[in-house]
Formats: C-alpha cells, structure tokens, sequence
C-alpha cells in the first residue's frame, strides 16, 4: 500500500510531544512491513537537521494559490532514519516556517492551512497518487475538505483520508477567512454538518472539519475514544464524534523499540533486557553523576514531560514534595511554553538548586530523556487527561514503574499492582482515580512503600513492565486493517 503522511511533527528531526514519535514510529514499522511511505513537513527552520540525510530539493517552483496570491515553493526530499521526507519551503514575506519554534504564534492557523494547500497541491502536481493520506491533529484538519472539494477535481480521485486525534485539547479555532484563504467557499462550507463550529456561528473548527470529511478518524486509546464521545474531555466535539461513531475509534499508539529500547539505546552508558535488570542500576548512577545528585540508598521519582495544565503540573509539583519528604529523590525534565507555568517551576528550581535530592531540567533535551527513563525508578504521569501518553510506556520498556492518574491511554497501559483485575504478571505499575493530592498520594506511596519494603516485589513489578509489549507490532496491524477498510468504501 502506499501510503502518505501529512504530518506537523515527525521525531527526531521535528518533535514537540507524542505525536511526533507516532508519525515517525507508525510510519517506520508501515515501511518494514513493505509498505511504500512517505511523510511531507513544514520545512521549519529550528529542525534537527543534523538528523536528516541527504537532504536536498527535490520539486522547484511550486506555485500554491493561497490568500489571493501564488506562494511559490521549494520541496526538499530527505531521508530520517530512512523514512522518505518531503518538506515544504514556502518563499514570502510571510515566513511561515522560520519562525525558531514549531509552534505559538497567532497566525499558526494560517501557517498550518497554507501547509495542508501546499502538501495537496506537491501531491498533485508531483504525480504521487497514494492509496492513503493519513493526516494528523488540527494542524491537517483541512487536507480531507481541500482533497474532496478541489483537488478530487483535478485528478486526485485515488486516495482516502485517516484523520488521527492526537490531542482534542487544542482544535485550530479559526474565522471563515481561513477557508477563502486556502481557496474554499465559506458561504458553502458554513455550515453545522461541514467546518462551522457547534456553538460559535461565525467560526471555522478545523479539528471538526478533519472528523467530517475524513473516511476514518481514530485516536490514540480506546479509552480517550469513549471519553471524549461521552464526557467533557471531547471539549465540545461530542457530537459531531457521535454522529460520525461509524467511523471513529481509538487505536493505542505504540512506541518504536529501535528508538525506546534500553538494549540498544545509544544514549545511556549502560545496555540491559528484563533478563538483566540489575545493570538498569547503573544508569542510575550515572544519572546521579549527570545531575549531581548524591549517592544514597534511596529511589528516583522522575518526570518527563511537556508542563502543561493538561499534564497536571499542581499535581506534579506535589509528586516532588511528597517524594522528597518521603526519602525519595526527585527528577524532573520538562519545559513549559506558558510562561506563569514555566515562571513558576523556575522558582521551585531555584529554591531547590542546593538539595542533593532533587534536579529540575527545565529544557527540551531527548538525551537527558533517555537517561533518566533508564536511570529513574518511578516515571510519575498524574495528567488532568491523557489521550494515549508515550511517558509510561517508554518508562516501562525501561524498568521505569509508572504512577499515573487512569485516564485515557494511561488507564489502557498501566495495571495497577494491586487493584488491578489482570492477572498478576501483568501488572506493571501503580494507578489512581481522583486528580487530587490524596488522590495521586495513594498511588505513589504504594510503589515508595514497596521499593522499600519489599524490594524483591517492586523489581518484579519493573520486570514485568518491560515484558509488556507497547511496539508498534498491533497497532500497525489495526491501522493497516482500517486503511484497508476504507479503500474498499
Ligand atoms: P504529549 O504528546 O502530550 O507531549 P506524550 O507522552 O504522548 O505527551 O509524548 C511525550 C514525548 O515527548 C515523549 O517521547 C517524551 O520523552 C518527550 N518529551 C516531552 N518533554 C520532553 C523534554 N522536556 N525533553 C525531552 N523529551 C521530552
């Protein structure tokens, strides 16, 4: 089959949170299996271009009509660990994709709906045809209504559309502007059953417009799927995921085993399996020694993550404090783009700059991520919601015993030691129910007391996480199934 992405993120070279681990790791495991892939970006300037190969142009002169003008365009092909990429570089005094972030600037819609005219537009003056376009968060939500309403015309009649949620948190909010920018008739596409939001008349919700115009819609957990059908976790989508529920559901993500595998990883000192888990305790000091902290019988509760409300940083905060105060160390890596968040945290770094027991890396280093995945005893994700999560099932790959709130995909992965009803060598870390301090304090106190007391048990429970397979082996299956699914409509 062949199939394209048309992707904001792709890890490593373009990577924010999961979902560019998901573009690259679904589209990798797609390509072993003989499947031809491609993935076309933004071609931003603050990519990790030491990571792409043989990068070079590939189509010059794209001419892509956009707000009454012709944007004309380079596309630049390379390869990131071998997966065949298309990046789109735009040439106007706009400069959408030179901005030095990825993301958060007020125009990001307009960058993200040039982007999905431009990827539509390579497609079809390159001649490339694929069976399916496989589109990703609000960024895309555009790429299906373009393809069914203009590019169909013109010759594009071959392929259907995947449309992955990867987060309903944030929906590309937008005016009826943004449609006539990219070459569309609002008068026509105003309307409840196409792009106009549920509850604001005059505006255009280019998540929705992904959901409607899409062959199929999934996210990330089967768990996140039904919350955000029936609950308030759909942030105002419940409808229109209800009156599409024919062709949604969710599909657990994976994690790429060549990339999260501590046998292997190039980025810790130390290589260990579930056979060999004493040798995980070695990363452990070197953990210490990157971070300075002290050499004392004692576990590392760490943290990984965006510090997001949506990742419930108050919750957070608390895990440090609690563990400190309960003879743990702490380590946290995460940055924030709100700034009272981020202000926040830098006050707790200062404030605990000094302690032996405690290190908060407030910065985006994949590195530090890999050593302290392998170094760390407990991976803590008490997330206010959480559409699949990558944390816990890396942690896991790595001995790292989870404590999460269950929501979302981290109620789909991690089975609490226990209360959980699976089997006991299935269970794999420790959950709680209510996002609050009595509510994350009654799962963490469980994994310390039994790191401590019962040490054998605790390595059991690592153990048993490692052997739990979150690779990409299902879920490619399942998306190549839905891919077939729906070429056969
Ligand atoms: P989200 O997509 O909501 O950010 P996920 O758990 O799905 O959360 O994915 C997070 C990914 O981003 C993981 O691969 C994690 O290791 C990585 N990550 C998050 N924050 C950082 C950071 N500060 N430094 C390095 N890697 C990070």
């Amino acid at each position: 089959m062949y199939v394209v992405m048309i992707t904001p993120e792709c890890a490593p070279v373009a990577k924010v949170g999961g979902l560019g681990d998901v573009a690259q790791g679904l589209s990798y495991e797609l390509s072993i299996r003989g499947h031809t892939v491609e993935l076309i970006l933004p071609k931003y300037d603050c990519m990790r271009y030491d990571k792409i190969w043989g990068l070079s142009p590939s189509y010059q002169g794209l001419m892509v009509p956009f707000h009454g003008e012709i944007i004309p365009c380079d596309v630049f092909f390379g390869f990131v660990d071998g997966l065949k990429c298309y990046f789109i570089d735009p040439h106007s005094h706009h400069s959408f994709f030179n901005r030095g972030v990825f993301y958060g600037h007020r125009d990001d819609v307009e960058r993200y709906a040039f982007f999905c005219r431009a990827a539509l537009e390579f497609l079809l003056r390159a001649g490339k045809n694929p069976d399916v376009i496989h589109c990703h968060d609000w960024q895309t939500g555009l790429v299906p209504l373009l393809l069914f309403e203009l590019y169909k015309f013109q010759g594009m009649t071959h392929p259907r559309v995947c449309y992955t949620i990867h987060n309903i948190g944030h929906q590309g909010i937008t005016g009826e502007h943004t449609l006539r920018q990219v070459g569309l008739d609002p008068g026509y596409h105003m309307r409840l059953d196409r792009c106009q939001d549920d509850y604001s008349p005059f505006t255009v919700n280019l998540m929705k417009t992904g959901i409607v115009f899409s062959n199929y819609v999934t996210t990330v957990s089967p768990r996140y799927a039904e919350e955000v059908r029936t609950s308030t976790l759909g942030h105002g989508l419940q409808p229109v995921l209800n009156a599409h529920a024919d062709k949604f559901s969710g599909v657990l993500n994976g994690i790429d085993y060549n990339v999260w595998n501590p046998e292997i990883d190039p980025h810790i000192p130390f290589h260990y399996s579930a056979e060999t888990i004493d040798e995980k305790y070695q990363n452990k000091d070197a953990l210490r020694n990157r971070l300075l902290l002290r050499e004392e019988f004692k576990p590392i509760v760490s943290v990984v993550g965006r510090l997001d409300r949506q990742k419930g940083v108050e919750l957070v905060r608390h895990a440090m404090f609690y563990a400190l105060s309960h003879g743990c160390q702490f380590v946290l890596l995460g940055n924030s783009p709100d700034a009272k968040i981020n202000h926040d945290f830098w006050r707790l770094k200062h404030e605990f700059n000094d302690n032996p027991d405690c290190h908060l890396e407030l910065a985006y280093n994949e590195e530090l991520a890999h050593l302290i995945y392998a170094g760390a005893d407990m991976i803590v994700i008490p997330s206010i919601y959480e559409p699949c999560g990558l944390t816990q099932m890396i942690g896991m790959k790595y001995g790292t015993v989870p404590v999460v709130r269950n929501t979302g995909g981290l109620a789909d992965t991690v089975f609490d030691a226990d209360y959980s009803t699976k089997p006991v060598e299935e269970r794999n870390g420790y959950g709680f129910d209510h996002y609050n301090y009595e509510g994350l304090e009654s799962a963490l106190s469980r994994a310390i007391h039994r790191w401590f007391a019962e040490p054998d048990s605790f390595r059991q429970l690592a153990v048993n996480a490692m052997r739990t397979d979150y690779s990409w082996n299902l879920p490619a299956s399942e998306y190549l199934r839905l891919y077939e699914l729906i070429r056969e409509k």
